[in-house]
């Protein structure tokens, strides 16, 4: 996507209620010269309204959560998947778990709070916590499933304000109609249900958990919680086989590394602008604050939800010069509890409509909600028409047009040494010149008895995390290394960071170069020099050289009739990528794929490239029938296809049901999605070979280009087993075998399901272009 001139870098940590709606509002009419990146600890973010309903059976958990990497890319907004564990204010940047830091120059808190009073005994290991809100669909189904007792289940619901509450219902409605025997038992130590709600809602609501059975114990001090009980300071001790712990609101520990001002609690203490009272940098919203002049604001979704559009309101304002509101928290709201079977309590000025109708107003208004925040009904993502525009316009704004595009459109020299001393690469005694020694090209000594072996390749931003961009584009290139049976020794980068002030550009090299100088330091190579330019978009190409005993060089020819074709990741990139180009694509899907393409084939190399595989390659850009189709011709023997199926002629058969198929790119293939690469990467193959079989969608994905893809290794048939369960003892879990060698020279069989492709008929039909 052509970049809009930045100049300013808004973080915003954590996917809350008041967040959703920032990302939104800023993506519509928010000052262009602001980057905006999205740091979440997960790629959804759970609706609270709506999660009780998806416990009882009555949402599905997609229902209830909003998409963060779709909206992000909707939005044009960076999303960064880590957890935010500290701030560095003196160097603004924000510190997260296990990747660099991010820098910012306005930075937005909303991260939500976790359970309080979980501290007393054994509370942590028997209890589901619910809070962080996102975890507590995924815990209930756990347990769920590990539950074997089908005739009886006791549950307890500790905590009997207005989530404790719906909790108990939802428990009721969940297990109630799989398990006959199932008791819930609703604790507090207070004197009564609900104590913030007026008389007649508590009424309503100790009816409603009466008539569906459900025991209330109020007044119970809990001392402590084992595996069977729980135990209180008076009376008998409740037993349970699942307790959900509903207690409150309590600050993230996370916060006490913020190094920001807190109330006692450790809540961030902000003033009524959303600010930090000690940095007006950094804003918070939602759980986690506190304000001095309104103490009392409960711990609840609705009031970060009024917070979010005075936060927007105010980031712009900060950007832009113009005055900041002061948030004023709502003086009640209406709240409406779901009973867990189609019927609802509401809560309005002291009045409880209650019924059926109630239910139907309360679903109506959370989906309205969730529907804000879905990029399929939010129409066309306005950064990418103003994009789109932009491009068919061909007018660049006036410091582009100014730019020089000469000398390779190089950026500042004081931007590569400032970044390029803060990388940490190791000392290599065999580059005698190199980063640490600069010339006009690097000179590296190379050990005796070895060989060099060279690859390079390049991306346009696929991802737009700088830092996965790097990693990635450099395990891509050491792939086809590893596929070799090399060992990657040194590496060169050609980075293109967009144009935008120096801060921010500086930013996105900074990145870049970590995710490179990182997956490089891994796997032992050094990098020795590279070229930057500025540009419209990021790009990094890695260009890297390894080392091999050329007695052991392992290729992609070799493969013989008869040979188990295995493959170690699952495909599938291309696909899920041409979807979230279109905002369509799942987060969940989108983590997934990034998980796999960063995952190294070197190990896998190690189990295959040691003679173990008769012929071998990495799956990349020209998809799985395009490398196969390389193999197959590599491994022709010299008068192949010339006669009678035994003349030395290799095919293939794919078993189109083993193939490994990343979660979510079956299902955008189905829907016709296809990567712009598809056409000629068709074309490419059954210009040469008749592809036999392989109906939609499995052919998208059989001709699929793939980033950072597994490896392809033909191995002889009696070794298949053992090699995939060695693939699988050392991380490779996808790896299965996908189909064999065969003697039909020219062609590749595809089995859509086992055994079809031998009712094929003797002329092979090809599959469409
Ligand atoms: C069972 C239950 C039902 C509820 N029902 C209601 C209701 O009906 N109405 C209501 O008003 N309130 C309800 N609440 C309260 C409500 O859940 C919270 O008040 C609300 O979620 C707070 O919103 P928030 O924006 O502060 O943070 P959250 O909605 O909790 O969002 C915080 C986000 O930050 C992310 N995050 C957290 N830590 C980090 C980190 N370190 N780095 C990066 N990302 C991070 C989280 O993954 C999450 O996406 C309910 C609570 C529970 C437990």
């Amino acid at each position: 996507m052509r970049n809009e001139k930045k100049s300013k870098e808004l973080v915003l940590v954590g996917g809350g209620h008041a967040h959703v709606q920032v990302l939104k509002s800023l993506a519509m009419k928010g000052p262009r010269a602001l980057r905006i990146t999205l740091v979440s600890d997960g790629p959804t973010a759970y609706y609270s309204g709506m999660l009780p309903g998806a416990l009882a059976g009555l949402y599905t958990a997609g229902e209830t959560e909003a998409d963060l990497v779709r909206l992000s890319r909707w939005a044009g907004v960076r999303f960064v998947q880590g957890r935010v564990t500290g701030l560095d204010r003196a160097a603004r940047l924000v510190q997260i778990e296990g990747r660099p830091p991010l820098r910012y120059d306005l930075l937005s808190l909303d991260i939500g709070s976790v359970t309080r009073g979980a501290d007393l005994p054994g509370v942590r290991e028997h209890a589901i916590l619910t809070r962080p809100i996102g975890l507590l669909l995924e815990k209930v189904e756990t347990f769920e499933r590990n539950f074997t007792n089908r005739d009886a289940i006791r549950i307890a619901v500790v905590g009997a304000g207005a989530a404790g509450v719906e909790l108990a219902f939802a428990m009721r409605a969940r297990f109630g109609k799989k398990i006959a025997d199932t008791t819930v038992t609703l604790i507090d130590r207070g004197e009564q249900v609900l104590p913030d709600q007026p008389a007649s809602v508590r009424k309503a609501i100790e009816r409603a958990l009466d008539s569906r059975g459900i025991a209330v114990r109020l007044g119970a001090v809990i001392e402590r919680v084992t595996a069977t009980e729980i135990e209180c300071a008076a009376g008998a001790p409740v037993p349970h086989d699942l307790i959900l712990w509903a207690t409150g609101g309590g600050a993230q520990p996370a916060q006490n590394a913020f190094d920001l001002a807190q109330d006692p609690r450790g809540f961030i203490r902000v003033k009524k602008t959303l600010q930090s009272i000690d940095d007006d940098t950094v804003f918070a919203a939602g759980d986690m604050i506190h304000i001095d002049e309104h103490p009392d604001v409960p711990k609840a979704g609705v009031y970060a939800v009024r917070q979010g559009p005075i936060l927007t309101a105010n980031l712009a304002a900060m950007t832009t010069g113009g005055p900041l509101r002061a948030y004023e928290p709502q003086a009640g709201f209406l709240a409406l509890l779901m009973t867990g079977d189609g019927s609802a309590v509401g809560s309005y000025k002291g009045f409880a409509p209650r019924g059926r109708w109630v239910w139907k107003w309360k679903d109506w208004i959370d989906r309205k909600w969730m529907q804000k925040f879905d990029p399929a009904k939010l129409g066309p993502s306005p950064v990418m028409m103003r994009a789109k525009e932009a491009a068919a316009e061909e007018t660049p704004g006036e410091d582009d047009a100014m730019r020089c595009a000469g000398c390779g459109s190089k950026v500042s020299g004081l931007l590569l040494e400032d970044t390029l001393r803060e990388l940490a690469i190791p000392p290599n005694p065999r580059v005698l010149r190199g980063l640490d020694s600069p010339d006009d090209a690097a000179v590296v000594r190379i050990p005796a008895g070895f060989a060099t072996v060279q690859t390079v390749d390049s991306f346009r931003a696929f991802v737009d995390d700088p830092y996965l961009m790097g990693r990635i584009a450099t395990l891509h290139a050491a792939s086809d290394l590893f596929a070799m049976g090399a060992k990657p020794d040194t590496a060169l980068a050609n980075v293109t960071i967009p144009f935008a002030s120096d801060e921010l550009m500086r930013q996105d090299f900074r990145l870049v170069m970590s995710g490179i100088v990182e997956e490089l330091n891994r796997m032992g190579a050094t990098l020795v020099g590279g070229h930057t330019t500025e540009g419209s978009e990021i790009t990094v190409g890695v260009s890297m050289t390894g080392l091999i005993d050329e007695a052991r060089v392992a290729t992609k020819g070799g493969a013989r009739p008869g040979d188990a074709l295995i493959l170690t990741g699952a495909v599938g990139t291309g696909v899920l990528w041409a979807a979230d180009m279109r905002a369509e694509a799942p987060g969940r899907a989108i983590e997934g794929a990034i998980a796999s393409m960063l995952q190294s084939n070197e190990a896998a190399a190690g189990v295959l490239a040691d003679g173990t595989a008769h012929a071998l390659t990495d799956v990349t850009g020209f998809g799985l029938l395009g490398h196969l189709a390389e193999m197959l011709e590599a491994s022709r023997s010299a008068d192949a296809g010339r006669g009678t199926d035994a003349d030395g002629g290799v095919g293939a058969r794919i078993i189109g049901a083993a193939i490994p198929v990343l979660e979510g790119a079956r299902m955008a293939a189905l829907r016709g999605t296809k990567s712009t690469i598809d056409p000629a990467n068709r074309e490419r193959v059954l210009a040469r070979w008749s592809v036999v079989g392989g109906t939609e969608p499995l052919g998208t994905l059989l001709f699929d280009p793939q980033t950072s893809g597994g490896l392809l290794a033909a191995v002889d048939e009696s070794d298949a087993a053992r090699v995939v369960e060695k693939l699988k003892s050392v991380g490779y879990e996808s790896a299965c075998v996908i189909g064999s060698i065969t003697k039909r020279e020219g062609v590749i069989e595809v089995e859509s399901q086992k055994g079809a492709a031998r009712n094929q008929p003797a002329t092979p039909a090809r599959v469409p272009a």
